[in-house]
């Protein structure tokens, strides 16, 4: 069985931790070396355990970390070539332990196979990963600008997903960013709003998965509880009140894969 969880989710920064009995693997670095360290040892473990690092796409609340971590721990790094070419610096210490991959691209890492899918965003290049071991099957996908068949095609193999609530479309347009920044947001190439993400969710409920963290919530433009309720809503009108769903926070550690829901008290999050 593979465990995963969010250790740090948003624009301030996302990471997560999977494992199943032998090996350890993070999703993004979008924390401090320190951050994440920290955050691992709560579950007894260190980034001296972990065997490889996959980055969705380069932007900094995804990849913060990595030039610490690259310098001190030496774990391979995983990026798209075109997230590659954007980000990793000649002569930088990630440069050494970073890997080229194709958008669509299967690693073995020991007794788990990670394997990336396309994911429309505004980077150089951004992908979601389906997480295997010999028993069970995990997928992730955030940053979504705009839902597409392989998305979808994807996160059906899986029984458990991570997927993107980003924010709430009224919050964006009386909120208080600039008429730029809520065109990006908004746009194909930005974030998954509540909404589609509820749609989205119930679709694949009903193409079998069992259990759903949204995750990548806007601070200014989200609340926890409107993103659990808007997807809670839309799987109970379509008979999937029993799927466990619960909210990534921002900063505490919360288990996607314990068949449980965490409506949006942070006190329920913790493990
Ligand atoms: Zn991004
Ligand atoms: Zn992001």
């Amino acid at each position: 069985m593979l465990s995963v969880y969010t250790l740090f989710s948003g624009s301030g920064g996302n990471c997560v931790y999977v494992k199943d009995n032998s090996t350890e693997i993070l999703i993004d670095a979008g924390r401090s070396c320190g951050a994440i360290e920290k955050a691992l040892s709560n579950f007894g473990s260190s980034l001296r355990k972990i065997k490889a690092i996959f980055i969705t796409h380069e932007h900094s609340d995804h990849t913060g970390g990595l030039e610490v971590i690259s310098k001190k721990y030496q774990i391979p790094v995983y990026f798209t070539a075109p997230s590659y070419d954007n980000y990793v610096r000649a002569g930088s210490f990630l440069q050494r332990f970073a890997h080229r991959m194709d958008v669509e691209y299967v690693q073995a890492v020991e007794s788990l196979t990670v394997s990336s899918f396309p994911v429309p965003h505004d980077s150089a290049q951004n992908v979601g990963f389906v997480i295997s071991s010999p028993d069970d099957t995990f997928g992730i996908a955030t940053d979504i600008g705009h839902l597409t068949d392989t998305i979808a095609n994807s996160l059906c193999l899986c029984k458990r997903i991570i997927v993107e609530a980003n924010h709430d479309v009224e919050m964006v347009k009386s909120g208080p960013y600039p008429q730029h920044l809520k065109a990006r947001i908004l746009s194909k190439n930005g974030h998954l709003s509540n909404e589609k993400c509820a749609e989205f969710c119930a679709y694949l409920c009903d193409h079998g998965v069992e259990e759903i963290t949204l995750a990548h919530l806007s601070r200014e433009n989200n609340l926890p509880k409107l993103a659990y309720e808007t997807v809670k809503q839309q799987l109970c009108a379509c008979g999937f009140e029993r799927v466990p769903l619960k909210i990534a926070f921002a900063d505490i550690a919360v288990c996607a894969t314990d068949g449980k829901s965490y409506p949006f008290k942070k006190q329920e999050a913790i493990q």
